[in-house]
């Protein structure tokens, strides 16, 4: 008799509908699909046609359900009741906390706008939050790229008008040589994981090598082929002396050169004059070049030229000229950049910094190869070709680097070195990602110079913009700074992105003005967003003695979770979680595109909201429209966006044919990039699993700054105003203006206080010098380098709150080598002192062998304050678990006259995390155990949901009846 085998559904249904959407669980951005079941997430994946991920999804990114029940969730508008900081508040409705918010935003505005900071942190919409501070009228809006990356954003868009992070990529499948700087995690996490696993599973004979140049091995640098455990702040010095073997052994692609640099441009030397370093133009303003045919001056950009890219010149009108390339040639040529002299600051063997050079050469020259070009391309003289020229060698660097007080030139460095080797946009090097390449610096300036801040008046353009010379800063007839971070002023030129971490120090000290509100939007200031956290939280509630009212008159926050910045505002406006709402990831924000490709993307609502929240984009137009902001209201005065964010996205237009969206365009929806609104663009995203991808053609996807096939493309999408070559600048002339004025030239000139300052940093050439912290101690009372890394498994302060995500990461140790454990008589587990020269946090150590000796390091953010993000107050997260934020200063030390710059990069302001010096010193036995400095439990908001003491989330989908609600 035959056996009956038991009935199994080995398949059985477990979602009846899947809702696709965009990841908010990092900065990367992947396409997700949320499974749902009977209303409820039965789990998320990836999105296996979303081009930024191709369905690969990280832990953070399938933990995103306990996100979404986090019990930290706020759950109604708080309008504080106790003292600032003490957490105490009481739940209101919207209409009065609209009505609050707009009562002290109207009062500013009808005064002075520049009384509202306005400052959002990891926010990714901030196409719409600077255009609305725009409407407002303040200068002071910023997002949180000053205390994150705009090092590397600067150095990029001012050398060769794009950058990596989200600007660039390697040439992933061309590739033969790739150099990684300074990345641990990072906004292309997912891209990077997928490209790094195709790069080590490459067949023999098109093997690349992955070089890892990082003072910590974990993460992507843990399957480098090799590791390059580089002493912190000293990457430009290694990059230099790069550079200066490269020069020394000729291995230079001077017709890349030739053809798409600045490298023949004429400087011109006339020591102590005017235009001393400036480029020689024409009458028409022109640069020129030397004919080394001809032996004369002509216009650099003629086809026809044959520029010299080495000598001295004169000019007809007597004036000494030598091409660019011959100052580089003459400046890294100096011994002061030999391997042999820069090995010992480095920690990096001079034999090795000769070895990579060379295997860099052997990549870019001996293995040159070139691709095929079906249809052709056309460069901008007009000259057609069959192919692309390859030079594989291809960098990434990421906020190692960046976060220095030297980060600007150290990624001017990298940019000088991928030039020099001919790799920025060929095949195997360095890729734009559209809409990039941009002019270098991009022409749009910001805004809010002195007569354009007025009462209920809009600025003229967004805050942010690129300065082009020293006449285009934001300061008064002294100098004196317009913007309360002083970004754009003599103490921070190029702070692109603002200067976030300085904002409540300077509104507190009222320098250089007093404000009356701080408006921010998801950016932990109280905690592990800040310098000086403690400081910070002092600042934040501290009260004029004489009036007896808070320093910062009024503090409007907006997240969606009970984060420790929540018990220092006096109005919470509580967000939704991103799985409950629209976005936009827009090309005029930060793009997902990639290097062949075009692309945007939305969020929508998988599931609705369980509480009295609403989206803050929602709420911002909603304020804007109650302030009757122009942009947010008709001629009638009712709003333009009734239909809040999901209606901006479709119907806002920054120009005519310039929306939000790039896909599906027109009544039809049948253009891209450019053309009329679509009232059913966003089904059309929808249908699209919530993104629109669009590719180049293929004769317009490497040498992009000079091919007039993707440059014809990037002005029809809207992406650049006209067809002309982009030049890569080698020298850049906007520093060297900034150094002129120093040097008393022009009608804008900083105060004396600034002039060496500014003379010293603004070198049209990348430049070393040590960081600045190092350099203001002995080495010897502080001789470890501590710098901090983002784990894989958590986004910022983000994932605490998320339980899964808890279980990998709920404290965290100070990481140290063993020789240097041994050397201080450590081992694993002690508890220490970590001293700085600005305080002292206790932590437990863990040894290694992959850290460079001089350093110490740790996660970021996995510390916590105790009772915060509704964690039990003896959490690991808050009793063991620790933050350097403690001990980093906001500040430098004094200079003569005891003024106190930021502890910043003196040319982009931003923030120097990574200068931090310390020792290390063995905690007495009693005080080993828990952390400190320990600060008094935040108590609970009122209506926060109670933390369930086991989770069993998902128990309920496995029961018969499944209908069951979950608890
Ligand atoms: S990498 Fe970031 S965006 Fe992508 S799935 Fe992971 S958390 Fe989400």
């Amino acid at each position: 008799m035959a056996r009956r085998e038991p009935a199994v559904d080995t398949s059985p249904p477990v979602r009846d509908e899947i809702v696709p959407t965009t990841c908010y669980m990092c900065a990367c951005r992947c396409g997700i699909r949320v499974h749902m079941r009977n209303g409820q997430i039965r789990y998320i994946d990836g999105n296996p046609e979303h081009p930024v991920n191709r369905g690969v999804i990280c832990g953070k990114g399938s933990a995103g359900i306990m996100t979404q029940h986090a019990p930290s969730r706020l759950r109604a508008p708080l309008l504080r009741t106790g003292p600032r900081g003490s957490g105490e508040f009481k739940e209101i409705s919207w209409e009065e906390a609209l009505g609050i918010a707009t009562g002290w935003l109207r009062d500013i505005r009808a005064s002075n706008p520049s009384r509202l900071a306005f400052f959002t942190g990891r926010d990714q919409s901030q196409a719409l939050t600077s255009w609305w501070a725009q409407q407002f009228g303040t200068p002071n809006y910023a997002a949180h790229g000053g205390f994150c990356s705009v090092n590397m954003a600067a150095g990029g868009l001012y050398s060769i008008g794009g950058s990596f992070w989200e600007f660039g990529e390697p040439d992933w499948e061309h590739t033969r040589y790739f150099l990684m700087f300074g990345v641990a995690e990072d906004h292309a996490s997912n891209p990077i994981k997928i490209a790094l696993g195709k790069l080590k599973g490459r067949p023999k004979d098109r093997r690349a090598k992955f070089v890892s140049i990082n003072p910590v091995r974990t993460g992507y640098s843990a399957i480098a082929d090799e590791w390059i455990g580089i002493r912190p702040g000293t990457d430009g010095l290694f990059v230099l002396a790069l550079v200066h073997e490269l020069l020394r052994a000729g291995k230079i692609d001077l017709d890349y050169l030739a053809h798409y640099t600045n490298a023949p441009y004429l400087v011109v030397g006339n020591p102590g004059g005017a235009d001393n370093g400036l480029f020689a133009r024409d009458s028409y303003g022109r640069p020129l070049v030397w004919d080394r045919v001809y032996q004369e001056p002509v216009e650099a950009t003629r086809p026809d030229a044959k520029p010299a890219l080495t000598g001295t010149h004169t000019l007809p009108d007597g004036c000494i000229v030598r091409p660019v390339f011959e100052l580089i040639a003459e400046r890294y040529l100096d011994p002061q950049y030999a391997p042999n002299a820069v090995a010992g600051r480095t920690g990096v063997p001079a034999s090795t910094i000769r070895r990579i050079a060379a295997e860099m050469a052997h990549a870019a020259f001996e293995q040159s190869f070139e691709l095929d070009v079906r249809d052709w391309w056309t460069d901008t003289n007009g000259g057609r070709h069959g192919k692309f020229r390859g030079r594989p060698v291809s960098m990434y660097a990421m906020r190692g680097i960046s976060a220095h007080s030297n980060g600007f030139h150290t990624c001017r460095a990298l940019h000088l070195l991928q030039m020099l080797l001919g790799t920025i946009d060929t095949p195997g090097g360095y890729r734009y990602r559209p809409p990039f390449p941009r002019l270098s610096p991009p022409p749009a300036q910001p805004s809010g110079f002195e007569g354009e801040v007025k009462p209920n008046t809009p600025l003229p353009g967004v805050p942010l913009g690129f300065p082009s010379g020293p006449d285009k800063l934001l300061v008064d007839k002294e100098g004196k700074p317009l913007r309360i971070d002083k970004a754009f002023s003599w103490e921070a030129p190029l702070a692109l992105h603002g200067a976030m971490q300085m904002v409540i120090h300077n509104a507190w000290k009222g320098d250089p003005y007093p404000i009356d509100t701080l408006f921010m939007y998801m950016a932990n200031m109280a905690w592990n967003s800040a310098m000086n956290t403690e400081g910070t939280m002092r600042m934040l509630a501290d009260k004029d003695a004489a009036t007896g009212d808070y320093r910062i008159p009024h503090i409007v926050y907006s997240d969606a979770y009970f984060s420790e910045m929540v018990a220092y505002a006096d109005l919470v406006l509580p967000d939704t979680t991103y799985l409950e709402r629209h976005d936009c990831i827009s090309l005029l924000d930060r793009p997902i595109s990639d290097a062949d490709a075009a692309a945007d993307a939305i969020r929508q609502p998988v599931i609705a909201p369980d509480r009295d929240v609403r989206p803050f984009q929602d709420v911002l137009l909603d304020l804007g429209a109650r302030l009757g902001l122009p942009g947010c209201v008709l001629e009638d005065g009712s709003p333009r966006y009734p239909g809040g964010y999901p209606d901006y996205m479709i119907n806002h237009e920054r120009k005519p044919g310039t929306g939000m969206l790039a896909g599906w365009r027109g009544h039809d929806g049948a253009l891209i990039g450019r053309g009329p609104k679509n009232p059913k663009q966003l089904k059309r995203y929808k249908r699209n699993g919530c993104f629109w991808h669009s590719e180049l053609p293929e004769s317009g996807r490497y040498y992009r700054f000079a091919n007039r096939d993707y440059l014809e493309w990037a002005v029809g999408m809207g992406f650049i105003d006209r067809v002309e070559q982009l030049t890569l600048q080698l020298y850049s002339e906007p520093l060297q203006k900034f150094r002129l004025a120093a040097e008393g030239h022009g009608n804008a000139q900083p105060p004396d206080s600034e002039r060496a300052r500014i003379r010293t940093y603004f070198d049209p050439l990348p430049i070393w010098y040590p960081p600045f912290e190092e350099a203001a101690f002995k080495h010897a009372d502080y001789p470890l380098h501590a710098i901090t890394q983002r784990p894989m498994a958590m986004y910022h302060s983000w994932g605490t709150q998320n339980a899964w995500l808890r279980q990998i990461h709920a404290r965290n140790f100070l990481y140290m080598s063993r020789r240097m454990a041994v050397r201080l008589g450590l081992k694993d587990d002690d508890w220490v002192w970590i001293e700085s020269p600005h305080g002292r946090v206790k932590a437990p150590i863990r040894t290694m062998d992959g850290v460079n000796d001089d350093t110490v390091w740790t996660w970021n953010a996995i510390g916590k304050r105790a009772g915060a993000w509704s964690l039990d107050t003896n959490a690991p997260e808050a009793t063991k678990g620790f933050l350097l934020n403690h001990v980093i200063s906001e500040l430098l030390p004094p200079r003569e006259d005891g003024h106190r710059y930021a502890n910043a990069d003196p040319v982009t302001g931003q923030a120097a995390w990574y200068d931090l010096r310390v020792r290390i010193e063995k905690c007495a036995e009693a005080e080993a155990g828990e952390t400190a400095p320990q600060f008094a439990p935040l108590p609970k908001p009122p209506g926060l949901f109670e933390p369930l003491k086991k989770l069993r989330y998902g128990a309920w989908f496995r029961k018969s009846d499944d209908r069951e609600a979950a608890p």
